[in-house]
């Protein structure tokens, strides 16, 4: 071993560690545990061909130099995408912070209350913003949230009619992306320019982008009311730093609001990632998709957060969810959200009107130098006319380091925003061949487009002001909560692994986070070869023939996939194969993505060990024979097995004409061992926040390429900024998704080359079986494949328990957080149980301190389940424990103090203390507040 190999870092388990641990499951090396877990039929035996590992200190060498094939210039391009200084505190202490960055989506609230918090920061500035109701706490981008507003609206509209109409002055990457949802929906789109042409006679749904594409601020009240006249509901896509100044949509009687924050302090990141918003009028926030942040109370009556209104998503309505949106933009919001709270309502108008103002004397200089400039209102962006000159203006800009957008071959578009100055203003003006201009330009508005409410009055938007204050504020947030900077974090199915320094590094420089998407590919070329080469690497380690990182999520990333699929059939005539089966332990993602595709859901059942039931599966396809589509299997199951029926259902699903989906989120048992693309799958998409070591970032970003062999490629998602994506669907509004932190899973593959995956791989499955091996005694372990060998991780079944003792699955999650542990992933795939999966990054000691809390748990049920802890008041019902509950002058529990605060095992100094104590989900539910709750809320 040479002091440089970074697998030995990244994998917890020292050589000594891996035979305690080879010896707990009773085989004498991984290799022998690898031969025996995975079956012979999928496994594959070759050399992965990736290059030589890099040391830590080399693959930052060689990513510095990807990075200076990039070209920084300044971006006028506008579009969606602008320029914006990241506050420095805010790209220290979040973005570059793993208490914020290695956090879990907080599913479990009790430790997630500071990010709970910044979410509901990021909901109110949506909704202050934008004078509606109801936001969620982020969707991917600004196309994706627009899509899903199209959705939404076909969901509350009472029209009958398949028309949504979309403004021509729409950014066009949105309208691409709109048009890709519709299509499989069965939903027309059409593209009308509003200022011309009439509203169609019926229409469902209305998109409006405000300021527009070229930078007109129209006004929008009579669009409006004819729409809601025919029962069409109306999507603004807003931009939120405009809003500071414009009328919000809200008051105008608008439906929804959709767009990006990535202004509010988020780099442009070549096109990702940043958090997309979504918000409603009052009325339609049950129906709204993606994650919502509520208040709830504690079981002391105090103000708490949580996620609110469940069971809208997919993972419990599954082919009837409201959108297959999992992983979002949580990182991103936080940094947006935590923006506005530094600025102030105050500091935003600034900073808005110090935009208006460039863009102002930008047009004033443009016209005085005889150069036409559309005569509209607009707020950062306008648009010259220059006949047939454009292209020879857009040149002299770039020549001059900036970037304009070339609208056509007579007009330019040119974007203002934060970062603009007086001399990116003189370069644009030379550019265009006229004189520097001294004055200042008109920057008022039309009194009908002018915002005159209040907004961000919240005293938290009034607060955090000064960077001692805004320091505190982020550090009390997170302290708050539990990321993997603490601790353990095994849930199955999410892969928490470690996410290294030296991956998140480049991710902050320049080259990587100030690109824009649309920048000229002279500027980009480091970014595409690395790109490149990460794609190649993916293909090398799924055995695929080609890859797409576009998708911004899994769940998107499937969704492309069954788009491949579903363009594959209809372009050798069988567009009638619409049935896709999906088996019942199936991911909620999978149905709820299979419908978006315009897929019929039909699903197979389970046998008792777990498997996919071969014998439904034959009576499944026989009866859709002709129209199945596709079968959608994760793989090793979601039940944490390698089932060794899988290359049997390849071939008869294959044998019925039906393509075969391997959901990829579990590839981190097989990296190394088997190749889905070989073993008999047609796609599948990968998780890079989960084998690939992208943080989770508390519920997003994510990355969730698509995988295909070679008869789907040309269905591969197409360039959303191009006139024409050619046939291929846009899933995303960039090229290449969230390209900006594509740097993470490169190092990762450049880092562990070949051995160090395999490593990873076999440590992965060691440590899975090793806690199976030592909870087995206590917790029946679900299912098992081939020798008893689970995959990469174990269900522990506490039905029994449950039923004997009324300890419930969730008793068991809260108090391993007094135990300082983040529960496992609970009730998935199976209710009442817990999914553990520990991942290669946890040393032998914290496996050990894990299985050692289970089993002290299950000592504290036994005391329940013989009577001599009550069942309604013990310390496991009572969890987890507040510092205020054991430190209050009163104790009427029948356990002492300490028993609640340090059980066995717990160390007194360190000790994690969640802020608040279990919080009732129901009665948030019933209260819905989804927006900053009044400091007298918390309140003693
Ligand atoms: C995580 C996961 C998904 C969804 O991925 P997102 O990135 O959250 O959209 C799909 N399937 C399985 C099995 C998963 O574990």
């Amino acid at each position: 071993m040479t002091a440089e190999q970074f697998a030995d870092r990244h994998i917890g388990p020292g050589r000594a560690d891996e035979r305690r641990m080879l010896q707990a499951v009773g085989y004498d090396s991984i290799d022998e545990l690898m031969d025996a877990a995975i079956p012979e039929v999928i496994r594959w035996h070759g050399t992965l061909d990736l290059p030589e590992p890099a040391g830590e200190r080399e693959a930052i060498a060689e990513l510095r130099a990807l990075a200076a094939g990039n070209t920084v210039a300044v971006s006028m391009i506008g579009l969606g995408y602008h320029g914006t200084h990241t506050p420095a505190v805010i790209r220290r202490n979040v973005l570059e912070n793993p208490a914020w960055y290695t956090a879990y989506t907080p599913y479990q609230p009790e430790i997630s209350q500071g990010r709970l918090e910044a979410l509901l920061n990021f909901q109110t500035m949506v909704t202050d913003l934008t004078g509606l109701a109801t936001a969620n706490a982020s969707m991917l981008d600004e196309g994706t949230a627009a899509a899903e507003a199209m959705t939404l609206a076909r969901r509350a509209s009472r029209s009958k009619s398949c028309v949504y109409v979309v403004d021509a002055d729409t950014l066009p990457q949105t309208i691409a992306v709109i048009g890709s949802r519709a299509e499989p929906l069965g939903i027309e789109v059409r593209v009308l320019d509003l200022d011309v042409e009439e509203l169609p006679a019926e229409f469902f749904g209305l998109h409006l982008q405000y300021p527009g594409a070229s930078g007109a601020v129209r006004e929008h009240r009579d669009l409006v009311e004819a729409a809601h006249a025919v029962g069409a509901l109306v999507t603004v896509a807003a931009d939120l730093l405009a809003l500071t100044l414009l009328r919000p949509p809200g008051e105008i009687g608008v439906d929804i609001a959709a767009g990006s924050t990535q202004r509010f302090g988020v780099p442009m990141g070549f096109g990702g990632p940043h958090a997309g918003y979504l918000a409603v009028r009052s009325g339609l926030e049950r129906m709204l998709p993606g994650r919502l942040v509520g208040v709830s109370r504690d079981a002391d009556g105090n103000a708490a957060y949580r996620l609110a209104l469940q069971t809208r998503e997919q993972h419990i309505r599954r082919e009837r969810a409201t959108s297959n949106i999992c992983t979002a933009q949580v990182l991103l919001a936080v940094m947006a959200g935590m923006y506005a709270v530094y600025h102030g309502p105050d500091g935003l108008r600034v900073i808005a009107e110090r935009t208006r103002g460039m863009a102002a004397r930008l047009a004033a200089g443009l016209r005085a130098g005889g150069v036409q400039v559309t005569d509209v209102a607009f707020f950062d962006t306008v648009t010259a006319v220059v006949p047939s000159r454009a292209a020879e203006v857009v040149a002299a800009a770039a020549e001059r380091h900036v970037n304009l957008r070339l609208v056509d071959a007579d007009r330019v578009g040119i974007s203002c925003d934060e970062t603009t100055t007086g001399a990116h203003l003189e370069a644009v003006w030379a550019a265009f061949g006229v004189p520097v201009f001294d004055g200042d330009g008109d920057v008022a508005l039309p009194p009908a487009l002018r915002r005159t409410s209040d907004f961000l009055t919240h005293p938290v938007f009034r607060t955090h002001h000064s960077e001692t204050a805004m320091l505190r504020y982020l550090r009390r947030l997170a302290d708050f909560d539990y990321a993997l900077d603490r601790g353990m974090i095994p849930l199955g199915s999410c892969t928490m692994k470690l996410n290294a320094t030296t991956e998140m590094e480049p991710v902050s420089w320049p080259e990587f986070a100030h690109i824009h998407p649309f920048a000229p590919e002279s500027q980009t070329a480091g970014y595409r070869e690395m790109i490149a080469q990460l794609e190649a690497w993916l293909a090398e380690v799924t055995g695929y023939d080609a890859v797409s990182v576009q998708p911004n999520a899994g769940s998107q990333g499937e969704l492309a996939g069954l788009l491949a699929i579903r363009a594959y059939h209809a372009s050798r005539g069988a567009g009638q194969r619409d049935v896709c089966l999906i088996p019942s332990s199936a991911h909620g993602t999978n149905a709820a993505s299979a419908v978006m595709a315009g897929m019929r859901v039909v699903v197979v059942g389970c046998d008792a060990d777990g498997n996919v039931d071969l014998v439904d599966l034959d009576a499944k396809i026989d009866k859709h024979r002709d129209a199945l589509a596709a079968i959608m299997v994760t793989y090793p199951s979601t039940h944490g097995v390698y089932e060794t029926g899988i290359a049997s259902l390849c071939a008869k699903v294959h044998d019925a004409g039906g393509q075969v989906y391997v959901d990829g989120a579990n590839l981190n048992a097989l990296v190394g061992f088997a190749k889905p693309g070989r073993f008999g799958a047609d796609v599948s998409h990968l998780n890079l926040h989960k084998t690939f070591c992208i943080p989770h970032g508390g519920g997003g970003p994510g990355v969730g390429p698509v995988a295909v062999r070679a008869h789907l490629a040309p269905f591969l998602p197409g360039d959303p900024g191009a006139a024409h994506v050619g046939g291929r669907p846009a899933i995303s509004a960039a090229k290449y998704g969230s390209a900006g932190i594509l740097p993470i899973p490169w190092a990762y593959l450049r880092m562990m080359g070949a051995q160090g995956l395999v490593r990873a791989t076999g440590v992965a499955v060691l440590a899975a079986n090793y806690v199976a091996a030592r909870l087995r005694e206590h917790f029946p372990v679900l299912y098992a494949g081939n020798k008893g060998l689970v995959a990469h991780e174990c269900i522990l079944d506490l039905r029994p328990l449950t039923k004997a003792t009324g300890v419930s699955v969730d008793d068991v999650a809260k108090r391993l957080i007094d135990y300082g542990f983040h529960a496992p992933t609970m009730s998935f795939p199976v209710a009442g149980t817990l999914m553990v999966e520990p991942t290669e990054s946890e040393d032998l000691a914290e496996l050990d301190r894990f299985c050692d809390a289970m089993i002290a748990i299950r000592a504290e049920i036994d005391k329940v389940g013989s009577g001599e802890w009550p069942a309604g008041d013990n310390p496991l019902a009572n969890a987890p424990h507040t510092a205020a509950m054991v430190s209050a002058d009163e104790w009427p529990h029948p356990y002492s103090r300490s028993v609640g605060a340090y059980p066995a095992g717990v160390q007194r100094a360190g000790r994690y203390w969640p802020p608040v104590r279990r919080i009732d989900g129901a009665y948030g539910d019933r209260n819905l507040v989804c927006s900053c709750p009044s400091p007298e809320a918390f309140e003693d």
